[in-house]
């Protein structure tokens, strides 16, 4: 296949806008595609960002429900919590225990967040 403006030139990619084989030369990469030109670039660019807005009022693939384990952890983090005071309260000696095992769940529930926040591209 050849550059569709450089008949001696051997192309190395195609217009995605309107599917045109272009050189290296000609070739102009926007990011979401590569271009023969930059009425091409700016229609790949527009229709880039019309998919993103059709996607985004549909909710695909932005926003990923959040894990629930991250809810859950902190959940079982903040029982913890509340049974180490009240032990502590009741017993008037500090319950080391049921906080350590707190401190544990919200770790664990900020690690989850995290893995989630890292997984998301667009966040
Ligand atoms: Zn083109
Ligand atoms: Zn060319």
């Amino acid at each position: 296949m050849q550059c569709f403006r450089h008949q001696e030139r051997a192309a190395i990619a195609v217009c995605q806008h309107c599917g045109k084989a272009t050189c290296a030369e000609c070739s102009d990469d926007t990011g979401q595609g590569i271009a023969c030109s930059q009425a091409c670039a700016a229609e790949i660019q527009e229709a880039y960002r019309l998919t993103t807005r059709l996607k985004q009022s549909f909710g695909i693939g932005l926003t990923p429900p959040m894990p629930a384990s991250v809810s859950m952890y902190a959940f079982f983090g903040v029982i913890l919590a509340a049974v180490g005071a009240y032990l502590s309260f009741s017993r008037d000696v500090f319950d080391y225990l049921s906080f350590a095992v707190a401190a544990v769940f919200f770790v664990m529930s900020w690690l989850s967040y995290k893995r989630f926040k890292d997984a998301c591209l667009i966040c």
